[in-house]
């Protein structure tokens, strides 16, 4: 739940139910399909030019896959390696979206779901600490005896979890890791922003917790970006928040780059500063952009009814289609694959 402070969400939400409302009567004009995006399968993001992978799955002609778990959880494939980037299944209802965000609120664990969905792992990187990136990468690690990156914070975690310390690499930004046929880059990231420019359950661990079990027990940690580059060529950037330091990734020219964009209107000029900093990327996954409060059953939403149009998919698909016209914007269900 990571965007922003308990504080701006009342002030928001206030907010968006009144315009809500006073929008009634126009929306109802138009085709209730259309609109309700509640059922449709109209993926946010399709209306402004975004693509979906298709019953193809895409071409698959990179040799590289990408699987969405909802939230900012990924898995990418690419020869016999599996990277994880941020995998969390184990949503609940914190109440954070309903204005009874609950810092003590105990992490469940789904097991059954992470089972089905993670069968092995060679590398789990860490965007940054919060509960929604984080909770469920102790037990996955133990599960697939993965390599976990991450910041000094995620480390300690990962330690009072009793994953083993032979497989926690603590990085800090600037590292440069090569592996056989590919290479990780760490770059240091910065948490986006809510309206008061400040967001939640902040904060380091110095030193090893007890094991973490609730949502406050996880702080942020610092977050860090990552760039794979597979076989010298094909390179892919990792964000797991909507803010960056321009300096610290001026110059990657990713392939794929997964950006996340809830609440990028804080930050000066966030899309067209990214987009050139990375040389406007041939693909654009959008990423951390659902509710991530709602159940898997139900298809993938965006928080526009939470926070209108800084959480409104169509709106930022829209800006990075006038910026950077020859990217391919893919939105993904939970669950789904895609392969450029
Ligand atoms: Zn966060």
């Amino acid at each position: 739940m990571c965007f922003i402070d308990s504080a701006s969400l009342s002030s928001l939400a206030e907010g968006v139910s009144r315009r809500r409302f006073l929008g009634a009567g126009l929306v109802a004009g138009l085709t209730a399909a259309a609109m309700d995006w509640g059922t449709s399968l109209v993926l946010p993001g399709v209306a402004e030019g975004a693509e979906t992978p298709g019953a193809s799955g895409g071409p698959g002609s990179a040799g590289v896959s990408f699987k969405w778990f909802g939230t900012d959880g990924w898995e990418i494939t690419f020869g016999n390696k599996t990277i994880l980037f941020d995998p969390w299944f184990s949503r609940f209802d914190s109440g954070f979206f309903t204005g009874k965000f609950n810092p003590n609120a105990t992490l469940p664990l789904d097991e059954a779901l992470i089972g089905q969905h993670v069968k092995k792992a060679d590398h789990i990187l860490i965007g940054h600490g919060h509960w929604d990136h984080m909770a469920d990468v102790p037990y996955i690690a133990k599960k697939t005896n993965a390599m976990v990156i991450g910041s000094e914070t995620h480390a300690n975690v990962m330690r009072a979890a009793g994953v083993p310390e032979g497989k926690i690499v603590q990085v800090k930004g600037g590292e440069y890791m090569q592996f056989d046929g590919y290479t990780i880059e760490v770059v240091p990231g910065i948490h986006s922003m809510g309206p008061t420019k400040k967001h939640a359950v902040p904060g380091h661990l110095y030193h090893v917790p007890s094991a973490p079990t609730k949502i406050g027990d996880l702080p942020e940690g610092d977050s860090l970006i990552y760039t794979i580059t597979i076989g010298g060529k094909f390179s892919i950037f990792l964000m797991s928040t909507a803010n960056y330091n321009e300096r610290a990734i001026a110059g990657l020219k990713p392939d794929v780059a997964l950006i996340a964009s809830i609440f990028s209107n804080q930050i000066h000029d966030f899309t067209p500063r990214l987009l050139r900093a990375l040389n406007y990327p041939k693909i654009v996954l959008p990423t951390h952009w659902d509710n991530f409060e709602a159940p898997f059953s139900a298809p993938p939403r965006d928080l526009r009814d939470t926070f209108g149009d800084p959480a409104n998919l169509d709106l930022w698909v829209k800006e990075v289609k006038q910026l950077s016209p020859k990217s391919q914007i893919v939105t993904m269900k939970y669950f789904e694959s895609f392969a450029p």
